[in-house]
């Protein structure tokens, strides 16, 4: 550690907190981290109880992400990957659909007549091809428009559309209209196409675990809560007052610094029951999707499938936004998913409502550049919504504020 260390403090646990204190320590820089949950991870949680492993609403890791190894040993997490498609449960028949190219499992012939058309096929072979030859980052200078748009000026039929797109996006956007950016589904399919959506086998808050165990044990100060920042006086929940030289506000600073409240922000639901189940899974890791529009159902895929000595038990995302009670919504979902997949689910193990999963974001960003990450002498800002609602985003955007905080230390000018 260098000598004559200012006070650096980081608001919040979450990846992006995280990636800012691996990237202060590893330039030889001490920093608190105040937490005010009573574990690491923000927005990523798993509940490990009676042999479960409940991911406290249903996201993966896309292993392709550029900012991972930087992060992460990725092969000591022991990724779990899902088969690169779908399985589609339409009108009482099901169809797997998929990458033939990466999974001798998926027929282009016999699964396109049900839920698609040869020209389709056809256009996600050509929008493979052409996001392979483009960076990330001129990914996100592209003009933005709505995804759905998007999908139709590129000339993808109705079909294709409803049947895999919009369930399929939706599940990742967690919002039904693929109103979100048009960068963020060509980024999302990139990665998609390069890489692996994957679980870590001990849960996807295997993640955040894995960044804390880089620091050092008494770093992170948990059930921590800050109330504001003025200037350089951090200010707690409880009253407490101390001096911070630099402050990184890891999360949406709005309600934590005064004449930031406007920047409040709206977000993405999403609903996540599991239920106990006698059916077996489909013997692979895939998420079946459900295309009807008047289900609540957007996705779902089995536990046993994914990790090892699994009870029956199935993850189940809704991602509509309804005003049922847990119960009426476990019957609704139980219902659904009987008649439009014949699965039934027996027992609800769990059910977690995220309120606030995903930013909104009007205009998305790959990364934020170190430069803009200061908001004044003392506080600079990381987290995704400053971006993208990504972990890849997420990683960047601490980086970034972190390496803000050395530049303004050792008086080096940022580019
Ligand atoms: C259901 C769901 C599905 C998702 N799916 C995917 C996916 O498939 N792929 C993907 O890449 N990303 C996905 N994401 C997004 C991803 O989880 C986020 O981009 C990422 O976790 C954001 O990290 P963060 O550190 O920026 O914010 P957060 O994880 O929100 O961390 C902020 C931290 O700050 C703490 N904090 C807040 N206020 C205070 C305060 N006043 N005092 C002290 N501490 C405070 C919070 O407790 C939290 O720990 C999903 C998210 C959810 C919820």
């Amino acid at each position: 550690m260098k000598d004559n260390q200012p006070n650096i403090t980081i608001i919040g646990a979450g990846a992006s907190g995280l990636a800012a204190a691996i990237t202060l320590k590893k330039s030889g820089y001490h920093c608190t981290v105040l937490e005010q949950a009573k574990s690491v991870g923000g927005r990523v949680q798993t509940l490990r109880e009676n042999g479960l492993l409940l991911d406290d609403g249903f996201q993966v890791l896309l292993d392709a992400y550029p900012a991972l190894p930087e992060f992460l040993d990725l092969p000591a997490l022991n990724l779990i990957k899902f088969l690169p498609g779908s399985m589609i449960f339409k009108d009482g028949k099901t169809y797997k659909l998929g990458d033939p190219r990466r999974n001798a499992s998926f027929f282009w012939k016999t699964i396109y007549t049900g839920v698609g058309s040869f020209k389709d096929k056809w256009l996600v072979f050509s929008l493979s091809r052409k996001l392979k030859n483009k960076s990330v980052e001129a990914i996100f200078q592209e003009p933005e428009t709505r995804t759905l748009d998007y999908l139709q000026d590129y000339g993808f039929s109705s079909k294709i559309i409803h049947n895999f797109f919009k369930p399929f996006y939706a599940g990742i956007f967690l919002e039904t209209e693929l109103s979100t950016s048009s960068r963020m589904f060509e980024f999302v399919f990139k990665m998609f196409n390069e890489g692996n959506a994957t679980l870590p086998a001990k849960g996807i808050q295997a993640i955040p675990e894995q960044m804390a165990s880089q620091l050092a044990a008494d770093q992170i100060k948990f059930e921590q809560k800050v109330d504001s920042i003025q200037g350089n006086t951090i200010i707690m929940e409880d009253g407490q007052q101390f001096k911070s030289d630099f402050t990184i506000v890891a999360t949406p600073a709005g309600s934590l610094v005064p004449n930031l409240s406007s920047q409040d922000l709206d977000w993405h639901q999403v609903t996540v029951l599991y239920f106990e189940t006698d059916h077996a899974g489909f013997n692979e890791p895939i998420i079946g999707l459900v295309p009807n529009e008047d289900c609540l159902i957007n996705n779902f895929h089995f536990l046993n499938d994914i990790f090892d000595n699994h009870r029956n038990v199935i993850s189940i995302s809704v991602v509509k936004p309804h005003n049922l009670s847990d119960q009426q919504l476990a019957e609704r979902v139980v219902k659904e998913l009987r008649e439009e997949t014949g699965i039934k689910a027996n027992e609800l193990v769990r059910c977690f409502h995220i309120p606030k999963a995903l930013p909104q974001l009007e205009s998305l960003n790959y990364a934020m550049p170190p430069s803009e990450t200061q908001l004044n002498q003392h506080v600079f800002l990381a987290g995704d919504q400053l971006s993208n609602g990504s972990l890849n985003a997420a990683l960047l955007n601490g980086k970034a504020a972190a390496q803000a905080v050395i530049a303004k230390i050792e008086d080096r000018v940022l580019v």
